[in-house]
Order: C-alpha cells, then structure tokens, then sequence
C-alpha cells in the first residue's frame, strides 16, 4: 500500500543553501521507492530517517545532473555499506551504461546486485507487494519520462523537467496527488517555453483537465522565494509543502 511521500530535494538545476536538487521518496508499507536522485540527495536523505533496508527501487526522470548527480555516490556509498540485497533502478536507456562508466573509470568494482529497467522499453512495471507503475514520456530537451505509482486503491503521479503536454494530462488522469514541476512562475512563460518547462498556472491547468485530487509543485527556480511558491493554491488547498513527509 502507498503510505507517504516526502520531495527532499526541490530545487530545479541548482541547488541552493536550503534547498537540495530533485529527490523524492514515496513509502509503501514494505519498502521506499526513491524518484530521482540529484547532488546531496543521499545526506538529505538519510538525515529524513531513511534507511537502506527499505530502499528496493529508484527511478529516474531523465538524465540531467540535477536529476542524477546524487546517484553515483549514493551506490558508493552503498557498496561501502555492505549492502549487497536487490536494487532495482529504472531509468532512461543510458542509464546503466553511465553507471558502469563512472565505476569503470573510478576503478570500482560492482558488487551489489543492482536491476536495470530501461523504461524506453517497458512502460509498466509491477513491483513487490500489488505496485504498479506507469510511464509516459514527456517533452524536455532530452528524452524525459513521467512515472505514475499505484496500489489497488491510491495513485502518485511525477511529472517533472517538461513542457506541458498531453501525456502529462494522461499520465494525471484523477491522480489523488500529482506532483508536477513549476521551474518558473507564469510571467515567465517564455523562458519556461525556451528550457521545456512549465509555469505553475500550466501545471494547475494540467491539474485541472486530469481532474487530480491534489497538486503539489516542485523544482522551483532559484529566483522564486519560499514566499512566492507560498502563495500558489490550487482547488483550495496550497501547493507547497517543501520537505514536509505527506500521507497519500
Ligand atoms: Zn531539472
Ligand atoms: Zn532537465
């Protein structure tokens, strides 16, 4: 059963001193499933009290630093850990090519027993315990995908580093939490459009034709200030939780 999602990291492209790049956690009543893994996500993590037993599952958005530059040192850090039970990652096609790089030219060796998904090949996925997930791909500069998590009863859609579009209405579709991006605020619509992101109306716009329960924003660029995301409410309820652990 899905219990909880916690975004550790929701700052978009750069970090700040406050706010760490994307990393998402959602708990299932036996295991967590990490959603990108961007620089720092591994303190912030387990400072969230997080543990390594429980983390069987990571997924990945697309293949940007702010997205993956958390990922090598994390499985580091795991190896120096000893913990050697299954992982299963899934991800973009490159994904675990560019994790046997980076090994290959740090001199390591794997010896952890680590699952590799390519999601350009397989759309849904059935993990431990009646999961389900779903992926859509979504329009960024480089191929970039949505994910859609369920049991039999609740869903969590994440949909970040993309223009709107319709796969991400689809993906949505009544959705009891979609937590979308908003790299940019509305009067910046332009440069959202130049760097395929979206703006927080085109992400309650989204949120709206789905008809989803509840819409929470993320990957906020540094310019806009806790106070501005503060003010971003949708169907009533505010948008922002920043790192705050949520029931689903
Ligand atoms: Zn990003
Ligand atoms: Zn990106």
């Amino acid at each position: 059963m899905l219990q909880s999602f916690q975004i550790i990291g929701y700052s978009g492209g750069v970090p700040t001193q406050d706010r760490g790049v994307t990393c998402v956690m959602v708990s299932t009543t036996n295991y967590d499933v990490m959603i990108d893994c961007g620089e720092g996500s591994y303190l912030r993590w387990q400072k969230a009290g997080y543990k390594w037993k429980n983390l069987k599952y990571i997924l990945i958005t697309h293949m940007h630093p702010d997205h993956i530059g958390g990922l090598i040192p994390l499985l580091f850090y795991r190896k120096l850990f000893g913990i050697d039970s299954l992982l299963t990652l899934i991800g973009p096609p490159q994904l675990k090519e560019y994790f046997e790089d980076c090994y290959r030219h740090s001199g390591l060796s794997n010896n952890q027993d680590l699952q590799w998904i390519d999601i350009s090949t397989n759309n849904q996925i059935n993990f431990q315990n009646d999961i389900h997930i779903n992926t859509m791909e979504m329009k960024h500069k480089i191929p970039c995908w949505g994910y859609r998590i369920s049991d039999s009863g609740k869903n969590l859609v994440f949909i970040t580093d993309t223009l709107p579009n319709a796969n991400a209405v689809k993906l949505s579709e009544n959705a009891d939490v979609l937590i979308h991006e908003a790299t940019f605020t509305h009067n910046m619509r332009e440069k959202a459009k130049k760097h395929f992101h979206t703006t927080e109306i085109q992400a309650m716009e989204i949120a709206d034709k789905a008809k989803v329960k509840r819409l929470i924003l993320t990957h906020f660029s540094q310019r806009l200030t806790d106070r501005d995301v503060q003010e971003w409410i949708w169907n009533g309820k505010s948008c922002i939780v920043f790192d705050e652990r949520v029931e689903i």
